[in-house]
């Protein structure tokens, strides 16, 4: 069967091949026939060699782990033939850490995890892959076109649902909610806010293209200027860009007790001056919350899955800028600069 696959570590590596074994039973009872696979950042870290791990005793990682298909057989009866799937990335560690051990993988500790598709797991861009029920998640089927973006969904599922749980600190009622960086993550992350009723800002650099529409027609306030610039003090701030100066001015932006998210993973190497004294006086003095988050929890993919029903059908096919045959995979995973979410579609 066809996968898109890399040598981890080794640059430009990617590969399609039609030669690719059917997936082992082992892998899970639930076998399923891919529809599409998306593509985000961490895939492009891993075809120029920075990122990314292949299986124990195996030289090639299958990329994806963006996943949609539809299932083929499920002798557990947990899902039925024909349903809409998604596979959950990561899978506990085999010690398994405290937090591993209650299923709380996104919270692994030792950083034994394992994640499909980026560290010793084979990922869903093959045209078929199989799956444990526990990491299946059912998708309505009215998601047929859109249900890839349940995985970037559970990521952001997984940071408002922290951002919850620390408000719960004290009385919680927030009203603003500035989210940094217009890509897929933050307009998710956006998204979620709307349905929360909160007020909600969007910062980006790009003032031409999709993005200032996407974000106006979920009712918010898209911004191109710098965070320090923005006359508002946001309750919530979601971090989704990773640069450096950016995530700083992020941090010091939340009004006081206000909770500040950091979601975006950074390439490090970039030194800047600043101030940490005034920025932990005043963490301090507001009762701020800054915190990172990464990768979700089962109970995070239902929600996700709750989120894009609820959401607009039209406006979330609308964050998918190219759909690609995996024939072309090379062009899905060549970067435009313009695009939001490029899909590889296995169904054509
Ligand atoms: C994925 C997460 C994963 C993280 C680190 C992200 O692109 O969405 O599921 O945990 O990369 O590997």
């Amino acid at each position: 069967m066809r996968a898109v696959t890399v040598t981890p570590g080794v640059p430009d590596s990617l590969r399609l091949t039609d030669e690719w074994p059917e997936p082992e039973p082992e892998e899970g009872a639930i076998l399923v026939e891919a529809l599409a696979v998306g593509v985000c950042g961490t895939d492009h870290e891993i075809i120029a060699g920075a990122y990314g791990e292949a299986p124990p005793g195996q030289e090639r990682l299958v990329l994806g782990h963006e996943s949609l298909g539809r299932v083929l057989e499920d002798p557990t009866g947990t899902l039925h033939p024909g349903d809409l799937v998604a596979g959950v990335v990561r899978h506990p560690d085999p010690v398994p850490c405290a937090n591993c051990a209650m299923d709380e993988w996104d919270m692994c500790r030792n950083g034994q995890y394992t994640e499909h598709g980026i560290k010793g797991l084979p990922g869903f861009a093959r045209d078929r892959w199989r799956l444990q029920p526990k990491f299946a998640v059912g998708l309505d089927e009215a998601l047929a076109s859109v249900g890839m973006l349940l995985e970037p969904t559970s990521v952001v599922a997984k940071a408002w649902d922290h951002i919850e749980r620390i408000g719960r600190r004290a009385e919680w009622k927030p009203k603003t909610a500035l989210i940094t960086g217009a890509g897929p993550i933050g307009l998710l992350a956006a998204l979620l806010a709307s349905q929360r009723e909160l007020s909600v800002h969007v910062l980006d650099r790009n003032t031409t293209g999709p993005k200032p529409d996407l974000v106006r027609a979920l009712g918010a306030t898209y911004h191109s200027s710098t965070v320090a610039e923005l006359d508002l003090q946001p309750d919530v701030v979601v971090e989704c860009t990773g640069a450096p100066p950016v995530v700083l001015d992020a941090m010091c932006k939340a009004a006081p007790t206000g909770i500040v998210c950091l979601t975006g993973v950074s390439s490090g190497g970039r030194t800047i001056d600043f101030d940490a004294g005034a920025l932990n006086r005043e963490l301090v003095l507001e009762n701020n919350v800054v915190f990172g988050s990464v990768n979700a929890g089962r109970r995070h993919w239902d929600l996700a899955a709750q989120a894009l029903a609820r959401a607009d059908r039209s406006w979330l096919n609308s964050l998918i800028t190219r759909r690609v045959p995996v024939s072309a995979y090379q062009e899905a995973y060549a970067s435009t600069g313009e695009d939001i979410k490029v899909v590889l579609d296995f169904a054509q």
